[in-house]
């Protein structure tokens, strides 16, 4: 016997959508969803965004190989790819004698056909944001896109065939379906979940500095570089092609503040300056020279912050008629140190269009859509879990001791768990896109 899906509203799949948020779910979900054939009637896209059109996002990602692929299908990983720093490894040292305590694959083209990618931000959110520009340009049969920036979405509700969003200006527009890709904060998943807030899990990541590499010693320093500390970790990463500019980042514990005191510690330069000096380079400090050296010299107006906060992954990321529907950090943000936050919100909206290229009935969507559900918090559970525990070794050693302790169970895991430190599941994963195209790596 057929299984009936747990939601269903019953109705021919969706074919007026709103994406809320044009972040990297909500675009990649666009351009993956241009490529759908299987649809009877065309696709109207309305992307409404919060900010400017020119906003940018300030730091950098590590995209990993699982990524990767998907901005390959999407005919950008070449684009992106000049743009940033391409490695293997990291290598992780003990900031108390620079001894090496393993390294790790973060990207293996042999293995996994993509390197990882260091890249800022702004630069993968730019491409993205071109091509849906482009896209919205075309006249194209199976879909028409329309962008709304500056445009705060504040009510979503839905009545018998349709969901109802109202706009900050008091607006209200009217669509087959909503996606909630509005991020950590969202809105929607609040008005769809009841009033779910993100917790702060007590770290806060600076980062910047932008150094020479031709300045960094001992110049063999393998890099990208993990330096455990008893206080908080250091990580040195190129960011440029050449490998020449360096940034680099510190994790630490730190006390929670609201909205606008964070917001005002990301723009007070000098503050964050002192902070990562006051860290790492006091009269007894427990940092090697290149780490002293490096919040010394960095340059304190490329400083930014990244609070770490958590949104439990949700029991629900659907509406119980399935036309809205969440993905990305709007259903499951993480923390941050597995470096799998963009990764898991294109493997979200890849699955999610694969829904709409698979299904042309009212059944074949509801059905879709709980299994794409079921998969995708099952596989983004599993990431949760390993990224919390990266996160954990970050976090403060009470004693020295503690500290050695921590660097010999990680030196063990490295060479149980071998170069891939385990995480082959993670990287390996390539989620099918609708129009799978054989990429020659
Ligand atoms: C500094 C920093 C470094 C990071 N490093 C990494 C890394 O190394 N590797 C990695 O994989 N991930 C990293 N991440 C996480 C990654 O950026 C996120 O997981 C990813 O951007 C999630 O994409 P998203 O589209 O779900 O959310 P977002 O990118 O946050 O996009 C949400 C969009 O929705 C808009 N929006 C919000 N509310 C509304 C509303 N009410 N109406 C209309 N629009 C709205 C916002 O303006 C935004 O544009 C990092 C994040 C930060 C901040």
């Amino acid at each position: 016997m057929a299984s009936t899906p747990l939601h269903s509203s019953g109705l021919p799949p969706p074919h007026r959508i709103a994406i809320v948020g044009a972040g990297l779910a909500g675009l990649s979900l666009t351009l993956l969803l241009s490529r759908v054939r299987s649809q009877q009637q065309p696709l109207h896209i309305t992307i409404l965004e919060l900010r400017p059109r020119h906003a940018q996002d300030g730091g950098f990602l590590a995209l990993a190989p699982n990524a990767l692929h998907i901005l390959d299908q999407l005919g950008l990983y070449q684009k992106l790819l000049p743009q940033g720093f391409a490695y293997e490894d990291i290598a992780f040292y003990s900031a108390r004698n620079l001894s090496r305590i393993g390294r790790v694959k973060n990207g293996d083209v042999k293995r996994y056909g993509y390197p990882a990618l260091r890249i800022g931000r702004g630069i993968v959110r730019g491409e993205l944001l071109r091509a849906v520009e482009e896209l919205a340009t075309q006249d194209r049969e199976e879909i028409t896109v329309e962008m709304r920036f500056e445009t705060k979405v504040v009510s979503v509700s839905e009545k018998e065939k349709n969901v109802i969003l109202g706009l900050a200006s008091g607006e209200e527009l009217t669509f087959d379906a909503v996606i909630g890709a509005d991020g950590i904060h969202s809105r929607v998943r609040n008005l769809v979940n009841g009033d779910v807030k993100p917790t702060f899990s007590g770290m806060l990541g600076i980062g910047g500095g932008r150094l020479d590499r031709r300045d960094i010693r001992p110049q063999d320093l393998s890099l990208p570089a993990m330096f455990m500390g008893k206080s908080n970790a250091f990580m040195m990463m190129p960011t440029s092609a050449d490998g020449n500019e360096v940034t680099f980042f510190a994790t630490m514990e730190v006390e929670e503040r609201d909205r606008e005191g964070w917001a005002k510690l990301g723009e007070d330069k000098q503050e964050l300056k002192r902070i990562m000096v006051d860290r790492h380079c006091g009269r007894a400090s427990e940092w090697p020279a290149v780490v002293v050296e490096a919040c010394r010299s960095g340059k304190a107006d490329s400083l930014s912050i990244w609070p770490h906060y958590n949104a439990p992954i949700l029991e629900s990321w659907t509406s119980s008629s399935n036309r809205i529907i969440l993905m990305g950090d709007a259903a499951h943000a993480m923390p941050p140190t597995g470096g799998q936050g963009a990764a898991m919100a294109f493997e979200d909206a890849a699955s999610l269009a694969m829904v709409f290229e698979r299904s042309d009935t009212a059944e074949a969507f509801d059905k879709g859509v709980d299994e794409w559900q079921t998969t995708r918090q099952d596989r983004a559970r599993k990431i949760k879990e390993f990224t919390t525990k990266s996160g954990d070794m970050r976090r403060t050693s009470p004693s020295v001791f503690q500290q050695i302790v921590k660097e010999w169970i990680m030196w063990l895991y490295f060479k149980v768990k071998g170069s891939d430190g385990g995480l082959a599941w993670v990287y390996e994963h390539k989620e099918k896109c609708p129009g799978d195209v054989k990429v020659k790596v």
